[in-house]
């Protein structure tokens, strides 16, 4: 209840929820790909431009939850991960 010591908690977990935010930005893009700040063509570039990449913001990471029953992830990130774990059903 407001408490110094409870606002010093709250603080920290505002920072380590901004830290996770900037770790886990989203780009979308006008034409229905998804990118991770890592991923996306660099802001202003022609491809950037081309497809129309916008940040998500929470309502659109919200709605996409909402129409996909899973949160929206970078596709090269997931292609990436699929790669390491190898083709399936491999031994
Ligand atoms: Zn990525």
């Amino acid at each position: 209840m407001g408490t110094p010591a409870d606002d010093g908690i709250a603080a920290a977990k505002r920072d380590a929820q901004a830290a996770r935010d900037a770790e886990a930005q989203i780009w979308w893009s006008g034409k229905g790909r998804i990118a991770c700040a890592e991923h996306v063509p660099r802001p202003g570039s022609d491809a950037w431009w081309m497809d129309r990449w916008e940040l998500a913001d929470a309502a659109w990471l919200e709605g996409y939850e909402r129409g996909h029953s899973g949160s929206a992830r970078c596709e090269v990130c997931v292609a990436l991960e699929q790669l390491e774990r190898g083709p399936e059903g491999a031994s």
